[in-house]
């Protein structure tokens, strides 16, 4: 998953919308979205991007030229939640295996309840917050391959350590 980090590394040089050049100075958002079960990322200019990033699950703001060591901004458990919600409507096998990993960071920090599984092969699972339950499958992973996409996406989206 070394392409989730390369997706957030990677710049563009113009915003995506209306192809102006970014010049120092200037403020990009990038914002990032998941779309067809695969990160998208997209950089576009403070005027471009007022009003367009609202499907993004994570949006910040650089300065061109100047070098921002912080990197985006850490991925908390409400930026999870949404995430869970919204791959909760896509059907595709990459989106329905990111589901599962997701719930699983989110059971980890207590923001899902594990619930009694309907079967061997799903996972029943209940946001505290909202008393809204998700049916999640088990994809066919195996342990090793599971851990290490949770440390990546830890990693890339900056996580605390589950307590
Ligand atoms: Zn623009």
């Amino acid at each position: 998953m070394q392409e989730w980090e390369r997706i957030l590394r990677r710049e563009n040089a113009q915003c995506e919308a209306c192809a102006r050049r970014f010049q120092d100075g200037d403020a990009a958002i990038s914002a990032l979205e998941w779309s067809g079960g695969a990160f998208l990322r997209r950089d576009l200019c403070a005027a471009c991007a007022s009003g367009s990033t609202s499907t993004a699950f994570a949006t910040w703001k650089r300065r061109i030229g100047i070098k921002n060591e912080s990197g985006p901004p850490k991925l908390d458990v409400a930026y999870l939640t949404e995430f869970l919600k919204r791959l909760d409507r896509e059907t595709d096998v990459p989106s329905r295996r990111m589901a599962y990993i997701v719930a699983l960071l989110l059971i980890r920090r207590r923001a899902l309840e594990q619930l009694p599984s309907p079967s061997e092969n799903s996972l029943r699972v209940r946001l505290r917050k909202e008393e809204r339950e998700f049916t999640i499958e088990v994809p066919v992973l195996d342990g090793p391959t599971v851990a290490a996409i949770e440390e990546d996406l830890a990693k890339v989206f900056k996580l605390e350590p589950a307590v």
